[in-house]
């Protein structure tokens, strides 16, 4: 099995500077050789091929050793052939008759991606028993610090080295690595949303809303209404304070961005872990996240009654603020992949309609079923419950129908 791990490079200065200009360098390299084929095609209505590019490494590498000659031979061949494969794209849409733009040239702000095709060509993993001091070695830069977070299995293959924000990792892509299934489980739950927690399931638990969102959404507010405080200008004139207040609102929405994603990823592990069958609203069914429609008023014409959409859309805001839909396909990733945290585990998505009005006990259906948001009290039979707990049960239970209904006995 295939399997790719990425970790964060501490650098040292030096080395970040050494990096900062390999990715300078190859995005130059990859400027030139698209600039190469467009002026062939222009003047000359010829084609320029991978191969004929390549072929000229030798030269433009000998002909510029500070800047060209300094990086792995094999690195600059993988860039280029990402142009190769951005001009066949090209091309391919040309000939289904779309209109898609000439592959571009790249801001070297915006080239962060330089591809190793095999360790131990311009690059070497060096992953240390126990993974205490892992290192890996780049051509032009030398042995840079790995943060390695977690065992790496199998064989390495590539490296690649990226940047996101001001930070620089590693992503190593391995095969052969060894497939152990998770025991089966015959545990069957439903899980849904929750207003006061992050899920509910249809056990009676609940994974409240991990703290450290309520603390990251606090202080983004506050870094956003200081960076609202500058009057707008265009990025060159901004003041060094405007500049960093900037700054500080992206650095808050990448940390907010990484910790919510590692939660879902542990929450989902403990799901697969426990469970065989985990039943979940089904997302594209989900009107919940779309405007209701206006409902016009018939004593005030041109007017429009109270539709609840004010209500819907502070529902819609709080859905995407825990990132449900991210979460749950999170989830189906690992109950379907076949690595050793994870197993054939089943996803059952059902109809999301009124799973937080309807009476699991008799089936009853109404809005007055829900006194207040965290209470379920049902008017027909006086069934009651947390209102998360509830919703969890019902789509529990419609995955337990669609499956009697899709397999008869
Ligand atoms: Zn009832």
């Amino acid at each position: 099995m295939l399997r790719s791990y990425k970790f964060q490079l501490r650098p040292t200065v030096g080395q970040a500077q050494s990096l900062g200009e390999m990715l300078r360098d190859h995005c130059s390299l990859y400027n030139g050789a698209l600039e190469d084929r467009k002026g062939a095609y222009k003047h000359r209505g010829v084609t320029v091929s991978y191969r004929q590019q390549s072929a000229q490494l030798k030269e433009i590498r000998a002909f510029d050793p500070e800047r060209q000659g300094r990086w792995s031979f094999s690195s600059q061949q993988a860039t280029l052939r990402r142009l190769d494969a951005a001009m066949a794209a090209f091309f391919r849409r040309v000939r289904n008759g779309e209109k898609p733009g000439y592959p571009r040239f790249k801001p070297v702000a915006r080239f962060d991606t330089v591809t190793f095709p095999e360790n131990g060509d311009g690059c070497r993993w060096d992953s240390q028993p126990g993974h205490a001091d892992t290192r890996v070695r780049f051509q032009g830069v030398g042995h840079v610090r790995v943060n390695q977070h977690r065992p790496v299995e199998g064989v390495v293959k590539t490296i690649s080295i990226t940047r996101e924000g001001g930070r620089r990792y590693v992503v190593l892509s391995c095969d052969r690595v060894p497939v152990k299934p998770l025991p089966p489980t015959g545990s069957t739950v439903g899980i849904d949303v929750g207003i006061a927690n992050f899920l509910a399931d249809s056990n009676g638990g609940f994974v409240e809303n991990p703290r450290h969102a309520k603390v990251g959404a606090d202080r983004l507010a506050a870094a956003q209404r200081r960076l609202a405080s500058f009057p707008r200008k265009k990025a060159a004139d901004r003041s060094r304070r405007h500049r960093a207040a900037v700054e500080k609102v992206r650095a808050l929405h990448g940390k907010v961005r990484r910790q919510r994603l590692d939660f879902h990823h542990k929450t989902a592990l403990d799901l697969v872990r426990a469970h065989g069958v985990i039943a979940h609203e089904d997302l594209s069914i989900a009107n919940m996240v779309r405007a209701p429609k206006p409902k016009p008023d018939p004593e005030n014409p041109g007017g429009f009654l109270p539709n609840g959409a004010a209500a819907k859309a502070g529902l819609n805001n709080s859905i995407y603020d825990a990132g449900w839909g991210g979460f749950i396909s999170i989830v189906t990733a690992k109950a379907r992949c076949p690595f050793k945290a994870c197993a054939g585990r089943t996803m059952i998505p059902v109809d999301p309609r009124n799973t937080s009005r309807t009476c699991p006990a008799c089936g009853h259906v109404s809005a007055e079923n829900r006194p207040d948001q965290p209470t379920f009290a049902c008017v027909a039979c006086g069934y009651a419950d947390h209102a998360d707990s509830v919703g969890a049960i019902n789509v529990h239970q419609r995955a337990g129908q669609a499956h009697r209904h899709a397999t008869p006995a």
